[in-house]
């Protein structure tokens, strides 16, 4: 019997690359999103276009007891969008409606198996103030005090699925994503993340250019490749693990290291102009000492790898478009 899963987001980055990995796994799959994919056809054998916010619309999409349902669905954005705080009201209130909406018909309709995109930016931003030693284990996300409304929605949304599996007896899996990248992914127009924004800036540089870099750059962040975070979230979403994990990588670089090793990457020389920027926390990195229990497997693709990827597939971005603007297309 062929297995029926939905993936809620299926437009965006990780969703429309998840969609692609349960189609080889021999999935039927329906997608949901306000959009498609930008940047590939979805692999969905259909694809709806809506709100989740509606909840009617969330009601006709989850019409039957699916085997697995993916939640990625968030109203979210690189640095720029998340930690201004002009979109505090937008970002709760969106996705909290979202994630009371889906579970919720996915209750009513018995289907138990959902996964949960959780974040990293649910950790305290006093254990995040050392670069060198952030503290982000799982059991380290009380008392709460994240940095961003951001965060506050995800932990508040975490509970909620913890309390639909207490309650409703729903076997729900909450990963805690630390900073996801790889090609397909948004890399410019304000809501790319660090490492698309650098990539992009290479690319569009030549040797001795400088690139502005927000802060110092002695803030330090891990960065995991798509690849790995769809193995990680498969492997969660079939495994027994109650609590939240997190999926992200432990091989922890500042962001001027990051601009170093795509430079190389690029084989340009390049200068960094430090300018003011939203930061977010000054240190964070992964902690996979729980994953590596509860699932036997962690993350550990070098950095280098993934990012060679990536910058390849956005200097193919950066010249098409240099391309299309020269032909006035
Ligand atoms: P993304 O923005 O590319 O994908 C999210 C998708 O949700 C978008 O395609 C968007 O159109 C869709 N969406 C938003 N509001 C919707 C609505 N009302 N109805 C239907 N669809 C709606 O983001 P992503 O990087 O693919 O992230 C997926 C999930 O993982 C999100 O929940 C995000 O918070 C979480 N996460 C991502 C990262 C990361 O580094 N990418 C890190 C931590 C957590």
């Amino acid at each position: 019997m062929t297995k029926h899963a939905l993936v809620c987001g299926a437009g965006g980055f990780i969703g429309s690359h998840l969609v692609k990995r349960l189609k080889r796994d021999g999935f039927w799959v329906r997608g949901v999103d306000l959009k498609f994919p930008e940047f590939s056809e979805t692999e969905a054998d259909d694809f709806v276009i809506g709100d989740l916010r509606d909840r009617n619309l969330c009601s006709a999409v989850i019409d039957r007891r699916f085997d697995e349902v993916y939640q990625l669905a968030a109203d979210m954005g690189g640095a720029g969008y998340i930690f201004t705080g002009e979109h505090d009201a937008d970002v709760m209130h969106n996705s909290a409606a979202i994630n009371l909406n889906v579970l919720d018909s996915c209750r009513r309709r018995a289907s138990k198996k959902i996964f949960y995109s959780s974040s990293a930016c649910i950790y305290p931003a006093y254990n995040q103030t050392d670069p060198a030693n952030p503290n982000c284990s799982e059991d380290s996300a009380y008392p709460a005090a994240p940095d961003s409304e951001y965060g506050w929605e995800k932990l508040f949304s975490e509970r909620l699925y913890l309390a639909y599996r207490r309650n409703h007896g729903m076997h729900t899996h909450v990963a805690r994503y630390h900073n996801i990248f790889g090609p397909e992914g948004t890399w410019t127009g304000g809501r790319e993340k660090a490492p698309a924004a650098i990539c992009r800036k290479i690319a569009m540089a030549r040797s001795d250019d400088e690139i502005e870099v927000w802060g110092g750059g002695d803030q330090t962040r891990s960065f995991l490749y798509i690849g790995e975070c769809i193995e990680g979230t498969v492997r969660l979403m079939r495994s027994n693990c109650p609590c939240p994990l997190n999926i992200g990588s432990q091989e922890m670089v500042s962001i001027n290291h990051l601009v170093d090793v795509v430079a190389d990457i690029a084989g340009k020389r390049i200068a960094k102009k430090h300018v003011p920027g939203p930061l977010g926390v000054r240190g964070r990195n992964s902690d996979n000492r729980l994953i590596k229990e509860k699932l036997n497997w962690k993350p550990k693709q070098p950095l280098y790898v993934g990012l060679e990827n990536t910058y390849r597939w956005i200097e193919q971005q950066v010249n098409r478009n240099s391309l299309q603007s020269r032909s006035g297309g």
